[in-house]
């Protein structure tokens, strides 16, 4: 039987294949030459969760996210494969959240069943634009119809809490596509939106094009993103991060452990953890990850990097990270965590973006508004002057 006091950890995996390269993703995944690489590939995730199987005993992982890339992209018995190793590795608790992300173009029906019996009771679909030319400049592999069977086939599949990740920022859109775009998605009644700018990375064919990307400006984005804030509320969405909204109940409780500064352990090329006070990464060279997990007796490096998080780092972060949810942060939390007074270190800076409408200060907490999350990393970076930060530790 499960033990009560188990520790909660989410858990991140992450499949390096897509079926092409979207010109504007800076995200580790590229297209597999065979279907050899995918087979390997699954070995070496599934070693590797095994690894982690003594120094997870305690743990009970109450949310798990199967990322990329396009995790739907491998055949389903891949992905059951992974699966299986997941709950071989791991205690998962009872009522796990289990994210898949799909992309439109490559799920069926009868994959989706066996993934729902499976445990994956969370699909995170990748629309972008219900707009066929906006989805065609971005390259995506898909049109807006094969979004919506994706979406009636989870929904056959009951599988009942389902994510659209909508853009903005596109080039060539106007305010009215994107309003077009987030009508046609509530119309079909998904439990959670994810509407994010669209960020011109470097290393990506976009940032070669920059210069004659037909980019909406500044003005256009935050009349975007404020129509779109107004309207997903009318819709019954709230907004309870930046770029998250959903229905009552439906918050991914998975990326809320990012922002909560919770733990969290991500395995596969190019994947984050917070682990046991330490953060770390994995390289983002698929075949040396591979030979790295074939050849455990090589003693192939795969950590890329690895940085124990003093509180003055611990600190910084936790305001840049709850910052970002509309709960914001409470005073009262803060001293619990870290022994210091928010308002004393912070609150003259505050001043000027509550005076301005940017933040708001209600009972305990601060909190941007959502005038305030368009510009949150102007906020963030005013407001996270290490230097102002003495160091404490609570646990010294
Ligand atoms: S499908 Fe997703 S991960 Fe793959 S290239 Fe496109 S944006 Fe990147």
């Amino acid at each position: 039987m499960q033990k009560l006091n188990k520790r909660r950890l989410g858990i991140y995996l992450h499949i390096p294949f897509c079926r092409s390269k979207c010109a504007y993703c800076d995200f580790y995944s590229f297209v597999p030459k065979d279907a050899d690489v995918c087979e390997r590939y699954v070995k070496a995730l599934v070693a590797h969760m095994e690894s982690y199987k003594s120094s997870c005993a305690d743990y009970a992982p109450d949310t798990v996210f199967i990322g990329g890339g396009t995790p739907t992209s491998l055949p389903v018995d891949l992905l059951l494969e992974v699966i299986r190793g997941l709950k071989s590795s791991f205690h998962l608790a009872k009522n796990v959240e289990m994210t898949l992300e799909a992309n439109p173009a490559t799920i069926t029906y009868k994959d989706l069943l066996r993934l729902r019996r499976a445990g994956v009771n969370r699909l995170s679909i990748g629309l972008q634009s219900g707009d066929n030319a906006e989805l065609k400049t971005l390259s995506r592999i898909h049109t807006r119809r094969d979004f919506e069977e994706a979406f009636r086939a989870a929904r056959r599949a009951k599988i009942n809490n389902i994510n659209v990740d909508v853009m903005f920022g596109i080039p060539g859109q106007t305010q009215e596509s994107v309003m077009r775009t987030l009508n046609y998605v509530t119309r079909l009644s998904p439990e959670h939106i994810s509407f994010y700018n669209l960020k011109i990375e470097e290393g990506t064919p976009f940032w070669e094009m920059r210069g004659s990307l037909n980019l909406p400006d500044e003005d256009e984005e935050y009349a975007m993103y404020m129509n779109a804030v107004r309207f997903l509320a009318y819709k019954g969405y709230a907004q309870y991060e930046i770029s998250n909204f959903a229905k009552p109940g439906y918050q991914c409780m998975h990326n809320i452990k990012y922002w909560n500064c919770d733990e969290y352990l991500g395995l596969g090329p190019g994947a984050h953890s917070f682990f046991n006070g330490t953060r770390f990464s994995f390289c983002r060279n698929a075949e040396r990850y591979m030979k790295a997990l074939e050849h455990p007796e090589a003693n192939i490096r795969i950590t890329d990097s690895t940085e124990e998080i003093k509180t003055k780092e611990r600190l910084g972060e936790y305001v840049m990270l709850r910052f970002r949810l509309s709960e914001g942060i409470s005073v009262r939390e803060f001293y619990r965590l870290f022994g210091r007074d928010f308002d004393a270190m912070y609150g003259a800076k505050l001043a000027r973006f509550i005076r301005g409408g940017f933040v708001e200060r209600l009972g305990d907490s601060y909190r941007m508004t959502p005038k305030g999350m368009f510009i949150s990393n102007y906020i963030l970076s005013d407001l996270l002057d290490f230097s102002d930060v003495d160091l404490y530790d609570p646990m010294s």
